[in-house]
């Protein structure tokens, strides 16, 4: 059977509060059941609360509703972020007064408090998870959809793979791009045709490796596979292979697999709001245009469900390309909007597909429009000119 994704989407129909995304969250959270299943649970919402002057995370008012939701049902929230941003989130709005509970590190003030998982994946062995996640027993998992510069896209799945972890295991997941080598120095021994496949790449995406001087380095979040480095580079001495691009995506999902195990069958709910979605993440600290119209909001028990759904709502749009940055160029129109913007091997599918291989969940979904926008039958009147 599909797995249930309720959606109230960004649009009205007339000018009224109830058909706008709190009123539409307020739904879902109906139809999710939040409330009647929460009583007597520690819950985490986990959300990203941004950095220094980042403004396009989600908003109080919606986190507050969650909140609310939670206590009226006899839960005990707490919302939590990575200590880097739990500091200092007052910058950005976010207190216990205007959440309406306390917020928490999500692994102690210096990351220290931490469960470990072991599961070895390319350069990983040992995955820290957060204690303050793993030691609630009810997640929320409030996530923004926005671009992502190493994998095209993050919402559910990232939410929980790089922000229920330890920065230890956040750094090692990025890593996993460079354990499968792409660079072989012996097809390529000379050094002025290493310069010229570093300067080939008009996104300083390639550099001198740092511990062997003359090795290159690939800097995955810049490079949109534009192909231009290709050209120059001997054959066999350079990749731009997804087996590199994909390491990220199935390690996230691998990360957020870890952290849903900590939770009973029926204890997770993910909610995703698709707005002001931006090229890059809410880590960069700064908010840029948004590349996309907003799509609306999405909740489901399905991780793998919820970020199909919002990819699938948010792939019918274009991409606002006059918003685009300029230092960042479109060369493909192919797939996702996220993938114009980010290079086609940045398909931001891959990683629910490697969760629903980890039996996460289900591609197949039924979206339940929780408020369809109707079309708007104006009253007939008489041609009256203007002039
Ligand atoms: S494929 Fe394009 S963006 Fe990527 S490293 Fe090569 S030149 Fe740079």
């Amino acid at each position: 059977m599909p797995s249930q994704v309720f959606f109230g989407s960004a649009r009205q129909a007339r000018l009224e509060g109830r058909e706008t995304l709190p009123a539409k969250l307020d739904l879902i959270i109906d139809r999710l059941h939040i409330r009647d299943r929460v009583k007597g649970e520690t819950v985490a919402i986990k959300m990203h609360t941004g950095h220094t002057i980042g403004y396009s995370t989600i908003h109080p008012l919606f986190v507050r509703r969650m909140v609310q939701a939670v206590k009226d049902g006899g839960g005990k929230p707490f919302v939590t972020d990575v200590g880097w941003d739990v500091h200092a989130t007052e910058e950005r709005g976010y207190t216990a007064e205007t959440l309406g509970c306390p917020i928490y590190p999500t692994a102690g003030v210096d990351e220290k408090y931490y469960y470990e998982h072991e599961r070895p994946f390319k350069n990983i062995r040992t995955w820290k998870v957060a204690g303050m996640i793993q030691d609630a027993s009810f997640l929320l998992n409030l996530a923004h959809v926005k671009g992502h510069p190493s994998c095209g896209f993050g919402a559910a799945f990232k939410n929980l793979a790089l922000g229920c972890v330890v920065g230890e295991t956040r750094s090692a997941m990025h890593d996993t791009n460079h354990f499968d080598p792409y660079w072989f120095a012996d097809k390529c021994p000379d050094m002025d045709t290493r310069r010229r496949i570093i300067e080939s790449c008009p996104f300083g995406a390639i550099v001198e490796d740092k511990k062997w001087s003359g090795d290159l380095h690939l800097h995955f979040e810049q490079c949109n596979q534009c192909g231009r480095c290709l050209k120059v580079a001997p054959a066999g001495s350079w990749k731009i292979d997804p087996v590199n691009f994909y390491a990220f995506q199935e390690a996230c999902a691998i990360s957020a697999s870890m952290t849903l195990s900590t939770f009973a069958p029926g204890k997770a709910v993910h909610i995703s709001l698709a707005t002001h979605m931006t090229p890059v993440c809410d880590c960069f600290g700064f908010t840029g245009m948004p590349v996309l119209p907003d799509a609306g909001v999405f909740g489901s028990d399905d991780i793998v469900a919820i970020d199909r759904a919002a990819l699938d709502v948010t792939g019918r749009s274009r991409l606002i390309e006059e918003s685009v940055p300029t230092c960042m160029e479109v060369h493909t129109r192919q797939g996702h909007p996220f993938q114009w913007l980010h290079g086609p091997l940045k398909d931001p599918y891959k990683v629910t597909e490697y969760g629903e291989q980890l039996g996460l969940g289900s591609h197949e979904y039924e979206l339940v429009d929780v408020l369809p926008v109707e079309q708007y039958a104006r009253p007939a009147v008489t041609y009256i000119s203007a002039n």
